[in-house]
């Protein structure tokens, strides 16, 4: 057996270093300032982009754009507000030669985790509406600042961080996973319309990631008594080593594939091959990270 590559027609093909594969792209990464966006943030760099992190947490975002030097700047943007997503597009756009070539929509929240909260007989419509403000609309601004600056290149793309919980039901809150079914049919709707732009429109959904989002959820639910009184609204921007490896812990005992853990890396690794050009024909794509979680017979629940 031959050992080379083969392209179609049966020519052998030379391997290829691996390239730099956002070389002199220019990003912006919502809610990059910690968890599954810092990830994105860290290979985007590495893969050779400038990269604008865009998130309300002004001193983690500050913090990680100073650390990985001057390819790298923050901006602060609530992505439910559209004035601020307008802002840091041209801020990132008048900064980089009128380029933008990948617009990342991570920045998400869980909403609240008490028994109450949780359940469609008792939930706030005010914190439904909040979650579906961050987690669904955030998105539909960032694809349209994000489009109108793509457009006049006729290039781009634009991916989101949707969820399991945006492809099956029972697997979050009704506003997260409401939310989440969101944002993969707008990545269908917007494919549709600016693909005529030349513009590619995509998402990936994780499985359980051990981030500050994920370990708060895990805190709030278990430090409820089941009084639902919903006071325990922790946030915690740097989990401790032990946090980490015990949300971890949890998450590879509900998987379906058993072995590796899920790492805010591998989610940025789907990210970077939905931002490249090596996914140039890819569009209107939800790429599941779950190690088969929603393919499952024995679907976690
Ligand atoms: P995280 O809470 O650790 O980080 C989220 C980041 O988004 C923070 O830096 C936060 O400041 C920022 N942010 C929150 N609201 C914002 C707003 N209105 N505007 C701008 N920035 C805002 O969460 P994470 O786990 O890293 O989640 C990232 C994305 O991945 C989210 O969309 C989340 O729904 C999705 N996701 C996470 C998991 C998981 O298990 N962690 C699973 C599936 C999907």
């Amino acid at each position: 057996p031959s050992h080379h590559a083969w392209d179609g027609n049966g020519a052998a093909v030379a391997p290829t270093p691996m390239p730099k594969r956002l070389d002199g792209k220019v990003a912006i990464v919502t809610g990059g300032a910690r968890g599954i966006g810092e990830a994105i943030v860290r290979l985007f760099v590495k893969h050779g982009a400038r990269v604008v992190i865009a998130d309300i947490d002004d001193a983690a975002g500050e913090a990680l754009a100073s650390a990985l030097g001057p390819q790298v700047a923050f901006v602060h943007c609530d992505v439910s507000v559209e004035e601020d997503v307008k802002r840091a597009v041209d801020w990132a756009v008048s900064r980089n030669g009128g380029r933008l070539d990948v617009y990342c929509n991570n920045a998400g929240v869980l909403g609240r985790q008490t028994r109450a909260a949780k359940s469609i007989l008792s939930f706030d419509a005010g914190e439904f509406d909040r979650v579906l403000r961050v987690n669904a609309m955030g998105p539909a601004l960032g694809m349209k600042h994000a489009a109108l600056a793509m457009a006049p290149r006729r290039a781009g793309s634009i991916v989101s961080v949707a969820s399991v919980a945006g492809v099956l039901g029972g697997l979050g809150p009704h506003a997260y996973t409401a939310s989440k079914h969101a944002v993969v049919g707008l990545t269908k709707n917007a494919a549709c319309e600016l693909g005529a732009h030349g513009i590619r429109v995509n998402c990936v959904s994780p499985f359980g990631v051990a981030t500050p989002m994920l370990i708060n959820a895990w805190r709030q639910g278990h430090d409820d008594a089941g009084d639902g009184d919903g006071d325990l609204d922790i946030d915690i921007t740097v989990p401790s080593d032990e946090e980490v490896e015990k949300m971890e812990e949890v998450v590879r005992g509900l998987a379906t594939l058993k072995g590796p853990t899920l790492r805010p890396r591998d989610i940025a690794e789907a990210v970077l091959f939905l931002a490249s050009d090596e996914s140039r024909y890819i569009s209107g794509h939800n790429l599941v990270v779950d190690g088969g979680v929603t393919t499952s017979r024995n679907l976690i629940g």
